[in-house]
């Protein structure tokens, strides 16, 4: 969380700094701030609560201020410590006013560092990073490089951070434990920034640091160093991959990336899986299922748990492993009892997500297998384990996640498909399941087409405060992904269960004012579940059902969404896709911020 972006170079830095930050601000949009040098130390800063936009507006107001400030670090928040304020806003400053520091991530002993500082300075903010500008104060050694490594070593927490110096304005230093870092050449000099997106259209190559590695830019070049010695890292260069879509007609980026799914779960399954053979290829695939594997643990958090959740469905249903789904936060406050025959497997969209990185440090501590399934290219998570895959969605803007889940409920499938062919999977089965799997992303368009009708269903449920959300067997795991995203979305209280579950307890909320959303494909479970909404109907509670196209009891619904005929598994894919249609104009509805939801940020990168 939080972006962080840096420019020194021949250029002034301030338009730079604020697109930089456009591009960031999934990470944390709460307040935003830079601060831009000229080559002699004046300076420049400029803060604002809310958007970039405001930031912008404010950089904008002081026009007349056409000065070439050549070095500058800036910073998109979401708060962690401290209220959200202009105060509490980065850049933050050491009391001799001579260093701005920048940083994304939390400083854990930060109390007991403020308390040993409080003596010689005055605190004016309630966060941790404004301790860390005192600290460089207070130990500065008329060098900042050696300062940072005595900073970086009296440090416990997730950092990358950026300091500026007024006397030495040409020179940023940032160290980085955690929290990414990534440094990008281009022609008009250096950026630093915390993905690889924002640097997309202006740098040529990138290096992604290290942990406990220190960038050093000085005279438009960068060093890297690692325990006080130089090293040398070779850069990658950009791909068209990395750069972000225009949005073209689509009214929100969310929108555009549900109308994406299609072309993104071909990519997902392109090399993958050879549609006119029928087989699956994958020597990553192969590799894997060539250990000792018994049993499978995945472990995860928000959207990817219940990607997982469903994938542990897959795993048993095709390959008869016992798998387990575990919250990454849940894992970390645990006690971990290692298995050397369990494949522990790691998702997370960005490879950067605190408690699932901070999980797979504690499985690979005790040498257990580890697989990473995550989004964005040589990420933390790619890096640290020993095999993955990736899921190709793309640059995902909208801080819901919807084509990356899908993505990921793809790449599972394909999993346990190239693990069950390995056991217990016909031949024949293994081809049919293809032969389907090659129509789910026209399916997935007949899906989308149903917008309209979908959109005045949202209009209608949109005046309720909450809402149950019914699901069974493969329907659960996406009846809880569907509540989290109509929450995330539009604010509406929604809750998953089990269809069979309800009367167990939460019936007791059901009334005309909390209506009940059902997924309910023609499977095995069709007609329980029926009779479980039956329950409700007679309590007078509105119902929403989700339906297959082949439903023999039409009816029974006033309001309801048919989706493509397809076999109960692969459905999962169109129903999650109505589901999203669904929150995305609940939120429209409510006119709510849809690509940046109320206190969220995407890439959650700390604990
Ligand atoms: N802990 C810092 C703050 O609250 C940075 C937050 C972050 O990286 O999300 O300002």
């Amino acid at each position: 969380m939080c972006g962080i972006f840096a420019y020194a170079g021949d250029n002034d830095c301030r338009e730079r700094l604020i697109n930089g930050l456009k591009v960031l601000e999934y990470r944390g949009y709460d307040s935003a701030g830079l601060v831009a040098m000229d080559k002699n130390g004046k300076v420049f800063l400029e803060k604002a609560v809310g958007r970039v936009s405001a930031l912008a507006n404010e950089v904008d107001s002081r026009k007349e201020d056409s000065w070439t400030y050549n070095t500058g670090i800036a910073h998109t928040r979401w708060a962690t410590h401290g209220w959200v304020t202009n105060e509490n806003t980065h850049p933050h400053i050491s009391s001799n006013d001579r260093f701005y520091i920048v940083h994304n991530g939390i400083i854990e002993n930060y109390k007991e560092l403020k308390s040993g500082l409080e003596k010689d300075h005055n605190f004016y903010s309630q966060t941790d990073t404004e301790v860390v500008a005192k600290l460089i104060e207070s130990l500065y050694d008329d060098n900042l490089k050696t300062t940072m490594e005595q900073v970086a070593k009296k440090l416990v927490g997730a950092y990358s951070l950026a300091v500026i110096d007024t006397q030495n304005p040409w020179t940023i230093v940032w160290i980085k434990l955690w929290s990414p870092l990534i440094v990008g050449s281009a022609e008009d000099g250096i950026y630093i920034s915390s993905d690889v997106n924002a640097l997309a259209s202006l740098a040529q190559s990138y290096t992604i640091l290290e942990d406990h590695e220190m960038v050093v830019i000085e005279d438009k070049k960068y060093s890297i160093y690692m325990a006080g010695e130089q090293i040398e890292r070779a850069s990658e260069t950009i791909d068209e991959a990395q750069k972000i879509d225009e949005l073209g007609n689509f009214t929100s980026y969310t929108e555009k990336e549900i109308f994406d799914i299609p072309a993104v779960l071909k990519n997902a399954w392109s090399g993958r899986i050879n549609f006119d053979e029928k087989t699956i290829q994958n020597e990553t695939l192969d590799a894997l299922w060539d250990l000792d594997v018994e049993r499978i643990c995945i472990i995860s958090s928000g959207s990817s748990y219940y990607a997982w959740d469903m994938g542990c469905y897959f795993f048993r249903k095709f390959s008869g492993i016992s798998s387990q789904t575990i919250i990454s936060s849940e894992f970390l406050a645990d006690t971990f009892i290692p298995d050397s025959k369990t494949l522990y497997i790691f998702l997370s969209q960005s490879g950067e997500t605190a408690d699932v990185r901070e999980s797979m440090k504690i499985v690979k501590a005790k040498w257990c297998m580890t697989f990473g399934i995550v989004n964005v290219v040589g990420s933390t998570i790619a890096r640290m384990a020993d095999m993955w895959l990736y899921s190709h969605a793309g640059v995902e803007v909208g801080v819901a996640s919807t084509k990356n889940v899908i993505a990921q409920v793809g790449v599972l499938l394909l999993m346990a498909m190239s693990l069950g062919s390995k056991r217990d999977m016909q031949i024949s089965d293994v081809r049919d399941m293809i032969s389907e799997l090659s129509e789910i992303p026209d399916k997935i368009s007949e899906t989308l087409m149903q917008g309209p009708h979908i959109k005045k269903l949202a209009i209608k449920y949109s005046k309720y405060d909450h809402m149950f959300v019914l699901g069974r067997n493969y329907f659960y795991p996406v009846a809880g992904e569907a509540s989290l995203k109509c929450k995330e979305l539009s604010y509406i209280h929604c809750e998953a269960y089990s269809a069979g579950e309800l009367k167990h307890g939460p019936l007791a909320l059901v009334s005309p004012e909390f209506p009940t959303m059902v997924f309910n494909p023609m499977g095995k479970f069709y007609g329980k579940t029926i009779s479980n909404v039956q329950e409700v109907a007679a309590r007078e509670g509105l119902i929403l059902w989700f339906i297959s196209k082949n439903d023999t009891h039409k009816e029974l619904y006033s309001d309801a969404i048919e989706l493509p005929e397809t076999s109960e598994l692969l459905s999962v894919f169109t129903w999650l896709v109505s589901s999203y249609l669904f929150a995305l104009y609940l939120a429209e509805a409510l006119d709510r911020d849809v690509d940046k939801p109320r206190n969220l940020a995407k890439s959650v990168t700390v604990e």
